[in-house]
């Protein structure tokens, strides 16, 4: 009866590990589509525009904004990071699994918009430790920037319980084991309009 798709948000600190865990699930998530955010941040070594994130000027975000292309946005450790709403429309038309790497604020926006259609995972290192360790040794960011990192995981983890999965990513092998149990059962998810109409037609 399924046609339509479904959305899986994952949240949690930068350098918990949700690339990583996505890309070790990826060939056993069926049809899916990784939604491509827009931001302000500057670009990383090794990060390519238009895979990673399409990075653009203040200007031309705000542009965007004005001209509401962003299903949602936020700003995060001070740059802008945005959602463009018309991809990820067409990827749920298609009936793909629509996963988003996003923040607290974003996963609440996406949570009051499809809220029927949705899935929420925090994602998270055992412990604040690990997290400072796993950002050194990633060696893309400044000091300054790994101390505001850590700071906003402080203040994300606090917000956990408005998720509806949790993963502690200790393990890489068991960690993705439970985000494809979650993935495949957010893949079940059936968007209201389909189950009033089911009603409708199973009535008659
Ligand atoms: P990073 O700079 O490490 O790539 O990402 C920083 C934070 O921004 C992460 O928590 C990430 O989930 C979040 N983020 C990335 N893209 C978006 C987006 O489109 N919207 C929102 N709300 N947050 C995003």
């Amino acid at each position: 009866m399924k046609s339509s798709g479904a959305i899986l948000v994952l949240s949690g600190p930068s350098g918990a590990g949700k690339s990583s865990l996505i890309k070790k699930v990826s060939s056993e998530l069926g049809e899916y589509y990784f939604s491509i955010s827009t931001t302000t941040r500057p670009m990383r070594d090794g990060e390519v525009h238009g895979k990673d994130y399409y990075f653009v000027s203040a200007e031309e975000f705000k542009k965007d904004i004005e001209e509401e292309q962003f299903l949602e946005y936020a700003v995060v450790h001070g740059n802008y990071y945005g959602t463009s709403v018309k991809p990820v429309k067409e990827a749920l038309k298609a009936g793909k699994l629509v996963v988003f790497d996003i923040d607290v604020q974003g996963n609440m926006s996406v949570k009051n918009r499809f809220s029927d259609i949705t899935t929420s995972i925090f994602i998270t290192t055992p412990s604040l430790k690990e997290l400072e360790h796993r950002l050194r040794f990633r060696g893309t960011d400044k000091e300054e920037i790994i101390q505001n990192r850590i700071s906003m995981a402080k203040r994300e983890v606090q917000r956990i319980s408005e998720y509806e999965f949790f993963i502690v990513n200790e393990d890489l092998e068991k960690a993705a084991k439970h985000l494809l149990t979650i993935a495949k059962a957010a893949r079940l998810k059936i968007p209201t309009s389909e189950i009033n109409k089911f009603i409708i037609d199973w009535e008659n």
